[in-house]
């Protein structure tokens, strides 16, 4: 399905990086009809081959874990161990970040040691290939709202977004119909509702403890999914949800009924005949012109070859994914930008926030223990307990909020049961309470805060010759003490719902293991203080935008996918205008 590319010719535009965002960039550019270059640093993997979501366990000669000679990161390898991981895992061939521990996923995240990173601990994980991340991503779909735009109005900390929820709401509503989105709507002021389609079921524990929440005034609802359970009349590509289950094994979703970027987007927008597609570009720099200042195009390398390549466009759209996009801006340093593409306000890399996870919950719904089995898999997700705190009350301990990601019920792999033991007797205890089991956990707002940054490491380089990227981020207070609020509250919920506790987590996770990484390009109003204007635009080079999540002002603490293809709209069709009036 890659077109040709020609080195030749400017682009009207050129996006880097294939995920949600340039996905997203590259579907709205072509459909207004501009000639549309997408650079991927990775493979177009079969994916279809690779996920193989319908294979048991015992078809695999690995019962689906990792062959012999890889190695996924392990909680405690994180956080003892600094990064680069390299030494002291010379068995391992290739070495994967902890997502990447199934043989389906293997090829799909990066070898840490081709992509190493310095700095303090982050579970980084990435994925280098057509699609990005968006080809196992959770699917948990939420909108934010005017409680997380207008935070700092509503707590003091931080700055306000440059735009409103009324103004990406329509957007939201696009993406909702393009892509497809199952849910129930609940009228929640700090959670908006899409456009749902056909819901899946809640199972009795579920219900049980949305009823029992229900009296606390707090919300639970059907886990809102970034996939159709319709059906799409005008995507060939993908196929409406039919409950196979396989949502439950951590790994994509074969028939694409849960939404990638390359069935959901890119292939639509190269059926338009205005998208040209060049994998295995690892693009390092964004040139300038050496005249006006503004961006000329890219260089990148091939990722096979090693051979460098330069091609132009009228205007260079990034979306690397934040982490990714913030080091393409400090590659990209030239005489009139020397601090960095897009970079005199100092921000390029900074103001970096995410969410904290961890803390969560394990429980055993007593009058359900001995049950015939039900089939409470065959759905792409459980329950999204919404935030709670500091919306009509002010907490003591700590500002922003949280929300817990949960399910219950029997699944492929019996979960949470807690049985000891061994031979028929353990089989026995595993099938009498696997049934019985609910658990949840949270994801908290971090707070974007200046000193939260990453640069150049001066040494260190990836494969291909490219400075790696050097943290500095750590969870602060605020998270600490959420953290500890987190865990409280999870299990004064299960309690009242009058489940039995099996398990309380308390332990925080490895800085960046939510993979909601954000902020690292702020949008904003004042140029001193921001990187990006309202669409996403370089305050300093008018010709350069940044479509992914580098672009947030705060985190909030709902995921961001949505929300990134939903500002990627809007900037979209804004840059296409622009062109349009000459002003491009
Ligand atoms: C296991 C998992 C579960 C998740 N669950 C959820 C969830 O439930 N809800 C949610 O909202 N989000 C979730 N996410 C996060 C979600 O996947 C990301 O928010 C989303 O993919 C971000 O889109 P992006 O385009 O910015 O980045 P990506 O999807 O990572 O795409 C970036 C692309 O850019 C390419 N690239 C990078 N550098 C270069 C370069 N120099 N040159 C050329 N190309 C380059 C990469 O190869 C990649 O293909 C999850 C992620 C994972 C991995
Ligand atoms: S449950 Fe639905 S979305 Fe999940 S893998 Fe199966 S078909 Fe795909």
């Amino acid at each position: 399905m890659e077109s040709e590319v020609n080195l030749t010719k400017t682009y009207d535009a050129i996006v880097i990086g294939s995920g949600a965002a340039g996905g997203m960039a590259a579907h709205v550019l072509t459909s207004h009809g501009l000639q549309v270059l997408l650079l991927e640093a990775g493979k177009k993997l079969p994916i279809e081959k690779e996920l193989r979501s319908m294979e048991w366990p015992y078809d695999n000669p690995y019962r689906g874990s990792l062959p012999p000679d890889q190695h996924s990161l392990t909680f405690n390898e994180y956080t003892i161990r600094n990064p680069p991981y390299g030494a002291g895992f010379e068995k391992a061939k290739h070495l994967r970040s902890y997502v990447g521990n199934t043989d389906y996923l293997k090829n799909i995240v990066v070898d840490e040691r081709d992509n190493p990173f310095t700095g303090t601990n982050y579970a980084w994980v990435r994925a280098r290939c057509l699609g990005g991340k968006t080809n196992i991503w959770g699917r948990l779909a939420l909108r934010l709202s005017d409680y997380d735009f207008k935070a700092k109005s509503r707590d003091g900390y931080g700055e306000d977004w440059p735009i409103s929820y009324s103004d990406i709401a329509p957007y939201y509503d696009k993406v909702d119909l393009y892509l497809g989105i199952t849910g129930v709507k609940e009228n929640l002021p700090h959670l908006p509702d899409s456009i749902f389609q056909r819901p899946t079921k809640l199972n009795c524990a579920e219900v049980t403890l949305k009823d029992s929440l229900a009296k606390m005034g707090r919300v639970l609802t059907q886990y809102r999914a970034g996939v159709t359970t319709d059906g799409l009349k005008h995507n060939k590509y993908r196929s409406r949800c039919y409950g196979r289950g396989a949502c439950e094994r951590k790994g994509g979703c074969d028939i694409h009924a849960a939404f990638d970027s390359s069935t959901g987007l890119i292939y639509p927008a190269m059926d338009t005949g205005n998208l040209a597609l060049r994998t295995n570009a690892v693009v390092r720099e964004i040139t300038i012109d050496p005249q006006t200042g503004n961006a000329s195009g890219v260089h990148f390398i091939d990722n096979q070859t090693m051979k460098d390549y330069a091609v132009h466009a009228k205007v260079v759209v990034v979306a690397a994914s934040t982490l990714e996009s913030a080091r393409l801006l400090l590659l990209s340093k030239s005489r009139l930008h020397p601090n960095g593409l897009a970079n005199s306000s100092g921000h390029v890399g900074h103001n970096f926030c995410e969410h904290i996870m961890g803390p969560g919950v394990a429980g055993r719904a007593k009058n359900l223990v001995g049950k015939p089995p039900t089939l409470d898999d065959g759905r792409p997700g459980g329950f999204y307990l919404t935030r709670f705190r500091n919306l009509a009350e002010k907490n003591p301990k700590f500002i922003r909020g949280y929300g817990f990601e949960g399910g219950g019920g029997s699944t492929m792999f019996p979960r949470g049961t807690d049985a000891h033991g061994f031979g028929a007797a353990f089989k026995e205890e595993v099938r009498k309470n696997q049934g019985a089991f609910i658990g949840m956990g949270a994801f908290g707002e971090v707070l974007a805060r200046y000193e939260n940054y990453v640069d150049l490491d001066p040494v260190v380089k990836d494969k291909w010759g490219i400075p790696a990227l050097r943290f500095h981020y750590k969870f602060g207070d605020n998270e600490h003490r959420m953290a500890e609020d987190m865990k409280e509250t999870a299990q004064e919920m299960f309690e009242a719902a009058g489940f039995e506790i099996v398990r309380v987590n308390s332990r925080v996770l490895t800085e960046g293991w939510s993979i909601h990484e954000l902020g690292t390009a702020r949008m904003g109003s004042d140029p001193k203080t921001s990187v990006l204007n309202q669409f996403q635009q370089s305050h300093d080079v008018k010709n350069l935008f940044v479509v992914d999540g580098s672009a947030f002002v705060n985190a909030s603490c709902q995921n961001p996918t949505w929300t990134i293809m939903s500002l990627c709209w809007r900037s979209c069709d804004y840059l296409a205008d622009e062109m349009k009036k000459g002003n491009l």
